[in-house]
């Protein structure tokens, strides 16, 4: 680990401006994550931005629905809430299925949706890795990836997003808000995290010094409904093969309307949009479900030892549609 220094922020404007006058700072909240990654020697910050006490730590209802959940809530306090129990239940099972209630009470929101990839590869500095040092190579292209990805890589990089509770938001159609040097924004969820391309060092659209400060949640009545469905090697601990987040609007027996989010499939939450259009006005049952899941995996272009993950994929995705449609729970 290298020498850095600490400074602990008494407001986002003061955690902002330093980290925009230093390119090499970076901001800390739980750090179960980022303290990993010093550890091994893949960031290497000037200075590390102390968060972790800043007032962003409340989740609130919004005028006309929905929720605001600010970017140091913690894990477990967001699985936990009543609000998203009830209204957004395949978040608070996304959040469970993931890390250890030990990790979860620490992880914060922001963190969450800002982890890296847990290629062993990226990980190991003995092996070279475009995602950590640009243009030395991808050697998960060609070793070892079963845990890699089916949609969306790249020549530069094949890892996959690691969160759960990313792909829960994705479905959900949540809005990142962020503050930097230049003021606010928000940002869809589904365009915040970037496909590895010829970039693949970048993980998000966030700019430099930029710090996420809440993640809204639309108001989505038939969420009520929705589930997260997580396949892996082991029962907990793990990260995904294959995740799926889905929710079905029932009007008589057609789909009036759907969210459907992949994970453990592409380097960023995957939302496999042509088959949530397909799917409205269809009738919710097993040969509707088979031709989306079909769909959504159309594009796939499996690697040497992952090619298991398409049929998993869809397979997952017709039990999440099949369950959501019997009004959610555990599927
Ligand atoms: Fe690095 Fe990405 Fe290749 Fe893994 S898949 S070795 S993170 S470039």
């Amino acid at each position: 680990m290298n020498n850095f220094s600490y400074f602990r922020a008494t407001s986002v404007q003061d955690a902002v401006q330093r980290a925009s006058s230093d390119r090499e700072a970076m901001f800390i909240a739980g750090g179960t994550n980022l303290v990993d990654r010093m550890k091994a020697f893949l960031d290497e910050p000037s200075q590390l931005i102390d968060i972790s006490r800043l007032q962003m730590q409340r989740i609130e209802p919004i005028a006309g629905g929905g929720l605001r959940i600010g970017g140091l809530v913690s894990n477990t306090a967001v699985a936990d809430h009543p609000d998203i129990r009830r209204n957004y239940p395949m978040l608070s099972r996304a959040i469970l299925s993931g890390a250890s209630q030990q990790i979860r009470n620490v992880a914060s929101v922001g963190g969450n949706i800002l982890q890296r990839t847990r290629c062993p590869y990226y990980y190991d500095t003995a092996f070279p890795c475009n995602k950590r040092e640009p243009g030395s190579g991808c050697p998960a292209a060609t070793g070892i990836n079963r845990m890699h990805a089916i949609l969306g890589a790249s020549n530069q990089c094949v890892a996959v997003h690691p969160s759960d509770m990313a792909v829960a938001m994705a479905a959900l159609d949540a809005m990142v808000e962020v503050e930097g040097a230049k003021g606010k924004r928000q940002i869809p969820f589904t365009d915040f995290h970037r496909l590895p391309g010829d970039t693949p060092q970048q993980d998000t659209n966030l700019e430099p010094g930029e710090m996420i400060t809440a993640v809204v949640l639309p108001p989505l009545p038939f969420a009520q409904s929705g589930v997260y469905l997580k396949l892996r090697d082991r029962a907990s601990y793990s990260f995904a093969l294959v995740s799926v987040a889905a929710a079905i609007e029932l009007a008589g027996d057609r789909i009036k309307d759907v969210r459907l989010a992949m994970g453990g499939v592409a380097h960023k939450p995957w939302r496999p949009t042509e088959a949530e259009q397909f799917l409205i006005g269809k009738p919710a049952d097993a040969a509707t479900f088979q031709q989306a899941a079909e769909m959504a995996l159309q594009g796939a272009k499996p690697l040497t030892h992952n090619s298991f993950k398409v049929e998993l994929a869809k397979r997952a995705i017709k039990r999440s549609l099949a369950v959501s449609a019997k009004g959610g729970g555990v599927a």
